[in-house]
């Protein structure tokens, strides 16, 4: 739990993800990996050699603009307080995504990461900025792209908004599904739905990482529910 307070308490407002960046590289630096930062800003991480891999994607900035904060353990539950006590957000969306990633580049001996700058909307921008800007190229050996950037802790996201078909559901094998409480649902827009608008070939989906009332002060992570999400994910790398 360490490491995701630690995440909490940096903060990457979209525009603002030097401080991140570098936070996620000290976590993987004995890995043996391949690393790549676009002019853009993104970075796409390559582990192990295969003739296919599987990839998955986070992104690296959050809507909460930089405020003092506490982060408060109360149980499974993790939240922040300000200086006068009141709820601020801790950018779990997508901070989680980013744990689940660090903690799947320790595990698993070949992947393939993409983290992304500027996912969210800023004021009059349009989100999806990081996505919609980089080369396509860095998926062309991928098998699929799984996105850690969904609420809660029961959803794959197969179709996005603008009803983009973001996989068959059939890829997902039931039994895991059903062992994790997972279930395919339609969903908003997100870096996979970009890519996907791009024309990008590979299946994606993305995948609740326990974070709930994202984008609100009252933002909150259940820990246990991240801890499903990542076995969930690991499973899913391990079975297709
Ligand atoms: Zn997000």
């Amino acid at each position: 739990m360490e490491l995701l307070k630690s995440f909490y308490e940096i903060n990457s407002k979209s525009g603002h993800e030097a401080h991140i960046k570098e936070f996620f590289m000290a976590q993987i630096t004995e890995l043996d990996i391949w690393v790549e930062e676009d002019s853009f800003g993104n970075i796409f991480i390559t582990k192990g050699c295969a003739g296919s891999y599987p990839c998955v994607t986070a992104h690296l900035d959050e809507v909460h603009a930089l405020v003092e904060k506490s982060i408060v353990v109360d149980g499974d539950m993790i939240y922040a307080v300000d200086g006068c006590g009141e709820r601020v957000g801790i950018g779990a969306d997508d901070k989680n995504g980013l744990w689940i990633i660090v903690r799947l580049l320790h595990s698993k001996p070949v992947l393939k990461v993409a983290l992304f700058v500027q996912e969210e909307r800023d004021g009059e921008m349009a989100g999806c900025r990081g996505s919609r800007a980089c080369r396509l190229d860095f998926f062309n050996d991928v098998r699929y792209l799984f996105a850690v950037d969904r609420k809660g802790n029961s959803e794959v996201v197969t179709v996005g908004k603008g009803d983009i078909r973001l996989c068959d559901d059939e890829m997902f094998p039931m039994a895991v599904l059903q062992k994790f409480g997972y279930e395919c649902v339609p969903g908003g827009r997100t870096d996979v739905v970009a890519l996907k608008e791009r024309g990008l070939q590979v299946p994606c989906c993305n995948i609740g990482c326990g974070y709930y009332n994202a984008h609100k002060n009252e933002e909150y992570t259940m820990f246990s529910h991240l801890q499903k999400a990542l076995a969930f994910v690991s499973e899913l790398i391990d079975s297709i």
